[in-house]
């Protein structure tokens, strides 16, 4: 395969080929990094990509979509049934296009929303006021609580008493506890507005019954489809039926054009594996992998926000062993250890030096590894965060890659 690439563009090809071999021979611990099947990353790479069809199977804007409405339709019904939904747009292209819909769908700018700030586990199109989301809406924000990192609901219900918001949102990005949806699902009732809920990270915990559904508990669901739901690169709105028509319209024409219809394709596939038992066994393994994790990191020493993990990642907090969290990503980094440094709750340090570590099970356990394989990848970060000399780091990139050749990643391909 990809002769006709290889011969075309050989400066292109053979940089894919060393993205390739990246993946295949460093720990990938990246909490919202996944490696999808070959069959998902086959369907994405179709002609499908050629075609125009704004608007939906059944009502399009251009001609020629009775394939195009075939494949949307069969995603759509797995989306739903795979999240016991009643209605599913699967056309956003990214999470934040998804929740740039559900905003357009829910509220009129100006309007206010409570949430949790990025620093605390939030995200971008959470209201940071650098992102579309703060400039065009009022965000006002709830904390954790600072004594045991965890979101308290009553400070949350107390907050919205007091601010009145138009929509109650519940979502992270680096929150390793279960997210409670009840919980938001009761305050925005006592308020009346809409509870929304951003399942990006864990979809595919969701979808394998290993985290609670916010469904009955929320009105609309947002999520990314390639971080644990192990898709293809792309978001993806859930909802009651009362809110399709207002969904999909700002989906389209509200937020975008065209639909990128190969991808749709292969989102069809990865909701088709992810209602498999195998799905399901991999989910329960991620956890499972993230709580060894957590647990080693302690007896190393460490200190992690709320203490541990019930979900794919673990937030350490580096002020105790005297380093940063760009410290620790470029040190891990050196020794082909991906991880991502990421605020703590009242971080001291500013966002871009940070005082934490952001570490995930997704994409290792995706490759089959297991408690073991976890608490030897422990004590290689470990080793990697204080590893000084040369010849010490060699000994860890030389263990990091017999590790990774033990779990071929994509066998076969090549560029
Ligand atoms: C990753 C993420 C998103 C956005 O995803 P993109 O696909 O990168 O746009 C939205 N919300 C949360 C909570 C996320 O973690």
């Amino acid at each position: 395969m990809f002769e006709a690439l290889r011969s075309a563009d050989p400066e292109i090809s053979s940089i894919i080929q060393n993205e390739l071999d990246r993946q295949r021979n460093g720990l990938e611990l990246i909490a919202s990094e996944n490696f999808p099947s070959l069959a998902v990353l086959e369907a994405m790479c179709n002609p499908m990509n050629n075609k125009y069809s704004e608007g939906y199977p059944g009502k399009r804007y251009y001609g020629g979509n009775q394939f195009i409405d075939l494949s949307e339709d069969l995603c759509r019904q797995r989306a739903k049934k795979l999240f016991n939904a009643e209605h599913a747009n699967v056309q956003p292209h990214a999470g934040s296009q998804a929740n740039m819909a559900a905003y357009f769908a829910l509220l009129k700018p100006g309007q206010k929303i409570l949430s949790i700030e990025l620093p605390q586990g939030g995200h971008l199109t959470h209201g940071a006021s650098f992102n579309f989301s703060g400039r065009l809406y009022n965000f006002v924000f709830y904390d954790l609580d600072p004594e045991t990192g965890r979101i308290d609901p009553d400070a949350v219900r107390k907050k919205a008493l007091a601010e009145k918001p138009d929509l109650v949102l519940c979502g992270y990005s680096a929150y390793p506890r279960e997210f409670p949806f009840k919980d938001f699902g009761d305050i925005a009732a006592e308020l009346g507005v809409p509870c929304m809920v951003d399942i990006a990270h864990i979809a595919g915990l969701v979808a394998a019954g290993v985290h609670a559904s916010p469904f009955p508990h929320c009105d609309v669901v947002t999520t990314t489809t390639h971080k644990t739901l192990r898709g293809p690169r792309g978001g993806l709105i859930l909802c009651r039926e009362g809110y399709a028509k207002k969904i999909d319209n700002s989906v389209f024409p509200g937020v975008q054009g065209g639909p990128f219809d190969h991808v749709i394709a292969a989102k069809a596939v990865a909701f088709k594996e992810a209602s498999t038992p195998e799905f399901a066994e991999y989910a329960r393994q991620i956890v499972k992998n993230a709580k060894v994790m957590a647990a080693r990191l302690l007896e190393h020493g460490y200190d992690l926000v709320s203490g541990g993990t019930d979900n794919h990642l673990i937030l350490v907090d580096l002020r105790n062993k005297g380093s940063t969290g760009l410290e620790a990503e470029q040190a891990l980094e050196a020794v082909n250890i991906s991880v991502n440094r990421n605020a703590i709750p009242n971080d001291p340090q500013p966002p871009y030096i940070a005082s934490g570590l952001r570490v995930g099970t997704p994409a290792m356990t995706t490759r089959g590894m297991k408690e073991s394989e976890m608490i030897h990848a422990t004590d290689l970060m470990h080793r990697g965060m204080s590893a000084k000399s040369e010849s010490e780091k060699q000994s860890i990139r030389a263990e990091v890659l017999e590790l990774c050749n033990s779990f071929p990643l994509y066998s076969g391909l090549s560029y």
